[in-house]
C-alpha cells in the first residue's frame, strides 16, 4: 500500500490523507475536529426513510487482496459471506474494528465495464421496518417522478430490502438490520469467482438463431415497414461486426398484413432478402406461430406448409435449400405420438429440426424496451438494455454449468433470440460479452454435429423448454432452474400484457390485442 507522506487539511479543518485499495477504490481517513462533527442534530420535522448507512458495496475482482488490505492493515473482520448461485462466492462483508459498519465486496471474476458497475457499486441504507419505509417513499410527493416499482424482497443474507436507484443508475439499497426470522444466516463455502486468464479461458462455440422475423410486432418501436428495415440493418451490422453466421426463423404470416397493398408485402419481404444478402440463413417458424401443444397435428403441419413458399423462393434463388424448422413457443406437443409424428413429417419434408439449448427471456425485456421507446423514455430503455446484458450473463454460465452437469463437457450450444429493437440495439455488446466468455461463432449446422444432440429425447410437456431440459428429464433428472429476469422487469412486462404501459400512464388497449410473442 502506499501511503502518502504528508497529511493534508481538508476545507472544514479536519486532517485528512488517502489511501488507494487494490482495486483502486480511494479511501480517505480523516480525523474528526476536537468539537467533534457527530453532534449535527437532525433538523425538526425530518421524517426520514432512514438514519444511517448501514453499508457501503464496492466491486472487487481480487478478494485475497482485498481482504490483506482491508484486513490485514486496516483492521476490518469479515462478518459473512454469501454465494446467489451456490457455485461462486457473491459477496463477502467486512466490518469496521469497532461498530458494525461493514463494507460488501461485491465479487467478480472479470470486473464489470466502468459504466456498468451502478448495481455493484451501491450505498446500503439501514431500516428499522422495510414496509414502513416503502410506505412511507409511496407517500412523498417525489414519488411520482421515479419511474420504478418499490418491490421489497428478501436477500440471500434472508433480509429484508428494497433497491431504489439514483438518476446515474446507481443503486441506493435499503435494508432492515436483521434477518426475518432474528436467526443467521450461514455463510456460503462456495470459493470465490476466478479471474479467467487468455490461456485458462475456455473455448466455446455458440449457434445464434433468431426467431419470428421479419419481426415480432411487441418487441419493436414500429411495425412499419421502414422502421422495421432500420432494425433489420442494425441486426445485421452487429452481426457482420462480430463475424456470426445466424439462422433467422420465418413466420410468413408477418409479411401479410391484414389490409396491407403488395409493396408494403414486398418491402416485408424484402427485409427477409437483406438476411440472404448478408450471407445468413432462413427457416421455417410456421406462418402465423401456432401452439403445437393445443393445435390439432394436421391443423399444425398445414400451417408449417403455408409457412414456408416465400422463405424457399428466395432460398432456392440463391441455390440453397430451406432445411430448418424451430418449434414455436419451443412446444413439441403434450404426448409423445404426436410429438414423433410431426417430426416424422418433418423428416418426410426434408427439414431438420433446430434445437434449443440456451433459451432466455429476451423477448421479456424487448417488450419493455420497444415500451419505453415509443414512450420516449430513453434512462429507462438503457437501464432495461443493461439489465438485459447482466440477465443473459447468468443464463450463459447456468447452461454451462448444466451442460458440464450433464455430459461432463461445455456442448455446442444454441443460443435463441428474437429479431427485436432491444437486439438491434444490443446484440453487438451481447456478442462481445459471449466473446469474452471464450464463445466462438459456428453454424447451426457445425453445432448440430455435436452429438450432445443425439442424447435420449423423449420430453412432452406443456414447458417450451431448452433441450438440456429435455435431456436431463428423459435422463430422469430433475430440471435445473433457469435464472429469471427481476421482478421489475417481469412486472413491467406483465403490465403491458395487461394493457397498461410500464411507469403508469394511460391504459392503451391496442396492446391488449397484440398476442405475446414468443
Ligand atoms: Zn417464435
Amino acid at each position: 500500500m502506499e501511503v502518502p507522506a504528508r497529511i493534508v487539511k481538508d476545507p472544514a479543518g479536519r486532517s485528512t490523507f488517502t489511501v488507494h485499495d487494490p482495486e483502486g477504490h480511494s479511501l480517505e481517513l480523516v480525523q474528526p475536529p476536537r468539537d467533534g462533527w457527530r453532534a449535527g442534530k437532525m433538523p425538526a420535522g425530518a421524517d426520514p426513510v432512514s438514519r444511517r448507512i448501514l453499508h457501503a458495496g464496492i466491486v472487487v475482482g481480487d478478494l485475497d487482496g482485498a481482504t490483506r488490505f482491508y484486513g490485514g492493515a486496516l483492521g476490518f473482520t469479515e462478518t459473512w459471506r454469501g454465494s446467489s448461485s451456490g457455485t461462486v462466492l457473491s459477496w463477502t462483508n467486512m466490518k469496521v474494528p469497532e461498530g458494525t459498519d461493514y463494507l460488501e465486496f461485491m465479487l467478480y471474476g472479470e470486473l464489470p465495464a466502468p459504466n456498468a458497475r451502478g448495481t455493484a457499486h451501491h450505498l446500503c441504507l439501514e431500516v428499522p421496518d422495510i414496509e414502513q419505509a416503502r410506505a412511507r417513499l409511496e407517500a412523498r410527493p417525489h414519488r411520482s417522478s421515479y419511474p420504478r416499482t418499490l418491490e421489497v424482497r428478501l436477500g440471500r443474507n434472508r433480509k429484508r430490502q428494497l433497491n431504489l436507484f439514483d438518476p446515474d443508475g446507481t443503486r441506493v439499497e435499503l435494508m432492515e438490520p436483521d434477518t426475518v426470522d432474528g436467526r443467521p444466516t450461514p455463510p456460503s463455502t462456495a470459493p470465490p469467482p476466478q479471474r479467467a486468464g487468455p490461456t485458462l479461458a475456455p473455448v466455446r462455440s455458440v449457434a445464434v438463431t433468431f426467431d419470428d422475423l421479419p419481426a415480432p410486432s411487441a418487441g419493436v418501436v414500429s411495425n412499419d415497414p421502414a422502421a422495421l428495415r432500420e432494425t433489420t440493418e442494425k441486426l445485421l451490422a452487429a452481426f457482420r461486426e462480430h463475424h456470426v453466421p445466424v439462422v433467422g426463423f420465418v413466420n410468413e404470416g408477418k409479411l401479410f398484413l391484414e389490409g396491407e397493398k403488395p409493396d408494403a408485402i414486398e418491402a416485408r419481404a424484402a427485409l427477409l432478402e437483406m438476411w440472404l444478402a448478408a450471407g445468413l440463413e432462413l427457416g421455417n417458424h410456421t406462418w402465423s406461430h401456432p401452439d403445437l401443444n393445443t393445435t390439432p397435428l394436421e391443423e399444425f403441419e398445414a400451417n408449417v406448409v403455408r409457412g414456408a413458399p416465400v422463405t424457399r423462393r428466395l432460398l432456392e434463388a440463391g441455390g440453397r435449400k430451406l432445411r430448418y424448422f424451430r418449434h414455436p413457443f419451443l412446444h413439441v406437443g403434450l404426448e409423445l405420438d404426436k410429438r414423433r409424428a410431426f417430426e416424422a413429417f418433418l423428416a418426410a419434408r426434408g427439414y431438420t429440426v433446430a434445437p434449443v439449448t440456451i433459451d432466455d427471456d429476451d423477448y421479456v425485456y424487448a417488450a419493455v424496451y420497444a415500451d419505453a421507446l415509443r414512450r420516449g423514455d430513453r434512462a429507462l430503455a438503457s437501464t432495461v438494455g443493461e439489465d438485459y446484458l447482466r440477465y443473459m450473463d447468468t443464463v450463459f454460465s447456468f447452461v454451462e454449468e448444466v451442460s458440464r452437469n450433464l455430459t461432463g463437457r461445455e456442448i455446442r450450444q444454441v443460443l435463441l433470440l428474437h429479431a427485436n429493437a432491444l437486439n438491434a440495439d444490443y446484440f453487438s455488446r451481447l456478442a462481445g460479452s459471449m466473446e469474452k466468455r471464450g464463445y466462438r461463432f459456428i453454424t447451426l449446422e457445425e453445432a448440430l454435429g455435436d452429438e450432445a444432440y443425439g442424447l435420449p429425447d423423449s420430453y412432452v410437456g406443456r414447458g417450451g423448454v431448452s433441450w438440456l431440459h429435455h435431456w436431463e428429464l428423459s435422463a430422469g433428472r430433475k430440471r435445473s432452474p433457469s435464472p429469471d429476469p427481476p421482478g421489475w422487469v417481469m412486472k413491467a412486462y406483465e403490465g403491458l400484457r395487461d394493457g397498461r404501459p410500464a411507469g403508469g400512464g394511460t391504459p392503451r388497449p391496442t396492446w391488449a390485442s397484440v398476442p405475446p410473442v414468443v
